[in-house]
This record gives C-alpha cells, sequence and structure tokens, in this order.
C-alpha cells in the first residue's frame, strides 16, 4: 500500500477548508494561520480573485512550452514586476519556487561572467546564519546545519562571511563597531579567495527561516554594494520570503537603497495559490546572459502561464487593496501586541517584527540569552500547544550556536483585521504559558 510520506507531528491534522485566516479540519476544529505555512500565504486563503484568475487561465492555456512560446499572461506579469521591483527594467525567469530560483539565480551569475570572459569567477559568497533553499546549490549557500548536515560531502563550495545578527551579535565593540566589522570581513574574505574567482554574493535583506527578522544598517548596504560593485561580484538579493510586502515595502532591498543585480522571490509570488518563484535579473546583466547563448538551464514548470496569471492577479490584488502599507500599519499593531501579550514573559528573549513579519526568540535565561537545550524540544511543545489552542506558528531552531536556540516566526496574511491578530497574540501568550522556566 502506497502512503504519504509522513511529517514530523504523530497525528497531524486532516485540512479540510480554509478560508481567511482560519484552517479547519475534518473535526471541525478551526485554526488561526498566523504564519501562512512556511509564510507564503500572503492574501489569506479561499480568496475568489485569485482562483478565478488562476480558472480562467487554466480554460484558456494551461500550458505552453516556454522554448518557443510565450503567453499574454507571462508578457503582463513581467510588465507588472517591473512597477515594483527594486531594478530597473528587469528581465524575468519564473520558477516553481524559492530553492529552483536561488539556483537559477547562480547559474545565470556564473553564465554572465563567463560572457564577459571572466571564467574564473565561480564562488558564491553567503552570509551565516541565512536560509536559501533546500536543492544542492542552495544548500550549500544556507547555514543551517540540521538541514545540510548528511550532505556535507556534496557541499562545501560557499564561501561564508560572519551573520549580521543583532540580538547575538559576536561583534567585540559592538553595537558601534558592527557595520566596521562586517564591511572589513567581506574586505577580507575577498582579499582571502581572489575577487577574480568571485562570482556572486547572496543574502536575505531580512532572515527569516535562520535567525527571524534580522537586518543590517544603511550604511552597511552602502558601504557593501559598493565594495561589491568595485570587484566585480554581483549582488544577489534572497526575498523569498521576505519579499512582496511582508516586511511593509514592496521588497525588503526598499528598506535601505539596496539595488540588486538579481533578485530572488517565491512564497507571496503567489501567496501559494500556485507553486511559483522567479528570479529578476538587472537589464544590464540580463541582455549580456542573453546574447551569450551560454544560458542553458530551465525546468518543465519555468516561465508557466497559469503561474504567471497567479502572480499577476496577486500584483492587482495588492496594488487595489494597498497591501503593502497594510503590511507597514498592521505589522506594528501586531508587534505591539505580541510585546503586550508576552514581551515581559522571562523566556521571550527577543520580539523582531518588520511589516507583517514577526519572530518570537524563546530563551532559558533572558539575560545571558542562553538557549534552552535542544533536546528539551521547547519550541515544538509551544507549537502543538499554539495548535490546541487554535493558531498554527511556524518554529526554527539552530539560530544560537547551529544546534541550539529558537524562534517562532510569523507572517499573517496582510488581509487579517487588528481583531485577528491580536487574538493571534493572544493565543500564543497562552501558548507560551507560564511554566516554561529553566
Ligand atoms: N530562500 C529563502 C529566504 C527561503 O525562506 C526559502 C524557503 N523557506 C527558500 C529560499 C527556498 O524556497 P522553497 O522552499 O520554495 O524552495
Amino acid at each position: 500500500m502506497a502512503r504519504l510520506f509522513p511529517n514530523s507531528f504523530a497525528a497531524p491534522a486532516k485540512i479540510a477548508r480554509a478560508d481567511g485566516v482560519y484552517l479547519t479540519d475534518t473535526t471541525g476544529k478551526k485554526y488561526m494561520d498566523a504564519s501562512g505555512g512556511a509564510i507564503a500565504v500572503s492574501l489569506g486563503h479561499n480568496d475568489s480573485d485569485i482562483i478565478d484568475a488562476l480558472d480562467a487561465q487554466e480554460r484558456s492555456v494551461a500550458y505552453a512550452s516556454r522554448s518557443v512560446f510565450t503567453s499574454q499572461s507571462l508578457e503582463d506579469y513581467a510588465a507588472e514586476l517591473g512597477t515594483v521591483l527594486p531594478m530597473e527594467s528587469p528581465y524575468i525567469f519564473t520558477v516553481s519556487g524559492g530553492s529552483e530560483g536561488v539556483e537559477t539565480a547562480f547559474k545565470m551569475a556564473r553564465a554572465y561572467h563567463v560572457a564577459r570572459g571572466e571564467d574564473s569567477r565561480h564562488k558564491i559568497i553567503s552570509r551565516r546564519g541565512e536560509y536559501h533553499g533546500a536543492t544542492r546549490g542552495a544548500l550549500d549557500a544556507t547555514d543551517r546545519p540540521t538541514y545540510d548536515r548528511l550532505y556535507r560531502p556534496w557541499l562545501g563550495q560557499t564561501a561564508r562571511l560572519p551573520a549580521y545578527f543583532e540580538y547575538r551579535c559576536e561583534v567585540p565593540t559592538h553595537p558601534q563597531g558592527c557595520d566596521d566589522y562586517h564591511v572589513a570581513a567581506l574586505e577580507e574574505l575577498i582579499a582571502r579567495e581572489g575577487a577574480e574567482t568571485i562570482a556572486a554574493f547572496v543574502f536575505e535583506p531580512v532572515t527569516g527561516a535562520t535567525t527571524g527578522v534580522a537586518c543590517a544598517t544603511q550604511s552597511y548596504w552602502l558601504r557593501a554594494q559598493e565594495i561589491c560593485r568595485r570587484n566585480g561580484i554581483l549582488l544577489i538579493a534572497d526575498e523569498v520570503m521576505c519579499g512582496h510586502g511582508r516586511t511593509g515595502e514592496w521588497f525588503a532591498c526598499d528598506h535601505w537603497d539596496i539595488r540588486p543585480d538579481l533578485l530572488v522571490a517565491g512564497k507571496a509570488a503567489s501567496s501559494a495559490y500556485w507553486p511559483l518563484g522567479f528570479v529578476a535579473v538587472a537589464e544590464s546583466v540580463g541582455r549580456v546572459i542573453h546574447e551569450s547563448g551560454l544560458f542553458v538551464h530551465g525546468f518543465t514548470h519555468s516561465q508557466s502561464v497559469v503561474g504567471a496569471a497567479v502572480g499577476l492577479a496577486v500584483l492587482k490584488k495588492m496594488k487595489q487593496l494597498d497591501l503593502v502599507t497594510a503590511s507597514a500599519t498592521k505589522g506594528k499593531f501586531f508587534a505591539d501586541a505580541l510585546t503586550a501579550t508576552f514581551g515581559d514573559h522571562p523566556n521571550v528573549g527577543d520580539i523582531r517584527a518588520l511589516g507583517l513579519f514577526a519572530a518570537v526568540e524563546i530563551v532559558a535565561d533572558k539575560e545571558s540569552k542562553t538557549p534552552f537545550p535542544r533536546s528539551a524540544y521547547v519550541v515544538e511543545g509551544i507549537q502543538q500547544r499554539a495548535l490546541e489552542h487554535g493558531v498554527y506558528v511556524y518554529t526554527s531552531v539552530g539560530m544560537a550556536d547551529g544546534t541550539n536556540g529558537e524562534i517562532i516566526l510569523m507572517g499573517p496574511a496582510f488581509i487579517a483585521t487588528e481583531e485577528e491578530l491580536g487574538e493571534m497574540a493572544s493565543r500564543l501568550g497562552r501558548a507560551i504559558g507560564t511554566e516554561l522556566l529553566a
């Protein structure tokens, strides 16, 4: 008998319906969706505008090979993305998700350099404490020991920078010296590896699944961009989790005037109504890649006509309801609600938020920021109790030292009301409870 590959829950609830910010299981129990899966459902569930767009596209053209055809929905989607991306006249290559997007961006960066006669440029730089995907190249750039432990014999090509992680900052002169430290680390790494070997620097402008809503300063980004440009290194912004309004700007790069050469998105690109991601490539880079004819790459579901129709419907709805502004203003309300509900709890080490993107770091000792031992599965316990209290939250571990460290990561749908956001905070507060204390 064939069976579904099980998830980590012994007896997972079977979801039968989803509407707005609610998921309902087959017993009729309702859960508020505070995290939209892994921060993907940005418009809420059962949005009839998105479903209608998907349905209409399926009925007119469901599939047309990208190698010989294009379609109106793909052309329109690319044009519409151009109005919100932090790049001039970008080229758009759509894929089925974030990891595919990151792999595609890496290959594009390599093709760009080879096309310009710089064959030696192949290395990727990434920062510790960031997540870029589960496929081989993206996993190599990821810093999450629990994910890559088994596969290390296949990995090890990526050059690493320190994590930019304010709450657990290791800079001796913190907070004044952080920018200098990180800029020096970038310069040292380039000198050590040799600029002529480096293809690109990939980064999450606001971190997600690993350190949770951590970000660097404007002055760091000004300097880091200048250093990369001076050394011929392409900037790849990984906005798979933080993009599409999640942080209260269309893209997180907008907060610090980051102008990436390539930008990868996924998740909220389709609000999870279709497996969709994309790479946006700055015109100057994309043209070189295209004209060289060197970029031989693609997936069966690249440049999906249906994905484009869904992505376009999502962008239109976001503009129509001004959901980026909603994310910024509701995000402040949500952060205040989280702080008011459990900000002074002895095991809540930190609450970080930007737009409707929030992380709650759970610690054994607030003063020293010591995490609970991983063997205690504290955050899993909170997640389980949260489900009992009727709220789903996403969790992540390992941000303190690679193994220990626990966060609850939230990204409610932008259409959530203040009442619903307050209720999510209150249910999570009950799940954190009072009995944690190490
Ligand atoms: N990059 C980032 C920043 C992500 O958060 C994720 C997914 N959590 C990915 C890449 C990979 O995306 P996917 O799971 O859709 O392959």
